[in-house]
């Protein structure tokens, strides 16, 4: 049975960097892989997926390959930033594995900078065959689960859930950090 796989982690714990070496050990072993972001990303530019490593592969728009889908053959499909994804796009997802047999993984961020599950998350939450978590820690050395959003360095708990073409930026805390609004070391 193919199955639908959510692997989620915080801000700067490899998830890219994991999607794309899994679709190389498809490719290796000729395997036919998609790979996929949601339109709605476009940080790394238009139709590429880029790791913070330097890794860096063309990919198609989720929408369009689900738009256009019309049941050719894949070994997997796998899906960078699949929190922004609509829950009907992950409904979608989960028919390729259902009705065509294809493993979708699908990487992403559980929960945005207010500790809110995305939507796309929320229904791969709701739907995956498989959860699993990707690992990273906060300065402190304790799990990170949270992401904080940092506008001129400060932590803030308001705004939108997206926000475009802003200049803020993340870090993952552990819950008690985050609660804190500590968001480094404040020996260091
Ligand atoms: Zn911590």
């Amino acid at each position: 049975m193919a199955k639908l796989i959510f692997r989620y982690g915080a801000m700067g714990s490899s998830k890219t960097a994991n999607a794309l070496m899994v679709r190389y050990n498809y490719q290796e072993k000729n395997k036919k892989v998609a790979l996929l972001k949601p339109r709605c990303e476009d940080r790394d530019g238009e139709r590429m997926i880029k790791s913070r490593i330097g890794l860096a592969e063309p990919c198609e728009y989720a929408e369009d390959f689900l738009e256009s889908y019309n049941g050719e053959h894949y070994d997997a499909v796998i899906v960078d930033e699949a929190q922004f994804l609509s829950p009907e796009m992950i409904d979608r997802l989960s028919d390729l594995a259902d009705i065509y047999g294809i493993t979708v993984i699908c990487y992403g961020i559980r929960t945005d900078f207010r500790t809110q599950l995305f939507p796309g998350a929320k229904r791969l939450m709701e739907l995956a065959d498989d959860i699993e978590q990707i690992k990273t820690i906060c300065w402190c050395g304790k799990r990170a689960h949270f992401n904080a959003r940092l506008q001129d360095g400060e932590m803030v708990t308001e705004g939108e859930q997206v926000q475009l073409g802003g200049n803020e930026s993340y870090t993952a805390l552990c819950r008690r950090h985050y609660k804190e609004r500590l968001v480094a070391d404040p020996e260091g």
